[in-house]
């Protein structure tokens, strides 16, 4: 046996660069062709059309994501490696939270490590890796004309991005500085504010051309927002203290339908509720489904308002529902 009086290249790397490390060195990571072998995929197949999506073809042949150097580089967990694993392959995030471009074209996704993720909705490929801060991104969310993104974060503070016009290309133009940890975030439909939820449930306000918090209610209150994800807000006031289930319940998640006339709520014990919008009264009435056993962590309406989709907190069970006249 030979003596090992060193540690491995890459020891001192953050643990999931140093895990995906060891994944390729090993050729085991978790590729299209593991998952179909554990039951997890329909499909051995890459999406550039190879038959079989192994760890050496993600590395050695795929003209989609190849990394541009030789083999043992990886062995030595050389600059090239670490960037290649870091900003080509999407394995090494953990993913928290989504937005669609206006245009369709761009998704748009929050890491809990600060990483900002854009992949072509269509063929799926990440097609740029931002960091944003060392952070969790807990939300993301464009403007109504798609040329600004904004981020909150964990530590408080929402990121302003400009976005190019395919939806691809990101550079930094703005922090706005905050204190508390950000939940949710909505753009109004000039433009001009913000609205955030944080994680105790306040409601603030701030100027996107000062990048000042907003303190004054008046000026807010005639604004008109792109989406209504906050899950606290004056139109929104009937889904909190609804006499028509315990004053305990609380919601954590809410979306507005495209048509400002619908709100769907979950809340911490997996109710999803169906509102009209505004919701302004406790009296309000709704329709309502119990799915989860746990927290509903997100609900949305897509696109054509008909469908909603909905993500469990603790069993991680993805959802699509369809709205029916009744
Ligand atoms: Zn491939």
């Amino acid at each position: 046996m030979p003596c090992i009086d060193q540690k491995p290249p890459g020891f001192e790397l953050t643990r999931n660069t140093w895990t995906t490390l060891n994944r390729i060195r090993t050729s085991s990571g978790r590729c299209a062709d593991s998952l179909y072998r554990w039951g997890k995929a329909l499909t051995p197949k890459c999406d550039c059309s190879a038959q079989r999506q192994t760890v050496r073809h993600i590395v050695e042949e795929c003209p989609r994501r190849r990394f541009p150097g030789v083999f043992d580089e990886f062995l030595n967990a050389s600059e090239n490696v670490l960037h290649y694993i870091n900003n080509t392959l999407d394995v090494s995030f953990e993913c928290i939270s989504l937005c669609f471009h206006p245009f369709g074209v761009a998704l748009a996704v929050g890491s809990t490590e600060g990483h900002l993720l854009i992949i072509n909705s269509e063929t799926g490929i990440v097609v740029n890796t931002i960091r944003v801060c060392g952070s969790p991104l807990n939300c993301v969310g464009y403007n109504p004309t798609g040329d600004l993104i904004a981020i909150a974060s964990q530590n408080g503070s929402i990121y302003l991005f400009r976005v190019s016009r395919d939806g691809y290309s990101y550079k930094k133009s703005n922090k706005i500085r905050g204190a508390q940890p950000l939940m949710q975030l909505d753009w109004s439909s000039d433009s001009n504010f913000l609205q955030t939820v944080t994680a105790d449930y306040d409601l603030s306000f701030w100027d996107v051309k000062t990048l000042s918090p907003e303190k004054s209610p008046i000026a807010v209150k005639d604004v008109k927002w792109f989406t209504h994800n906050s899950t606290v807000g004056f139109l929104t006031a009937g889904i909190w203290n609804n006499r028509f289930y315990p004053m305990t319940s609380i919601i954590s998640t809410a979306s507005r339908s495209a048509a400002h006339d619908l709100l769907i709520t979950g809340d911490t014990d997996g109710y999803l509720r169906l509102f009209r919008y505004p919701c302004i009264s406790p009296k309000g009435e709704y329709n309502e489904e119990k799915v989860y056993s746990g927290t509903v962590a997100c609900a949305r309406f897509l696109f054509n308002d008909r469908n909603v989709v909905t993500v469990g907190g603790t069993d991680a069970s993805l959802m699509l529902w369809q709205l029916v006249e009744e």
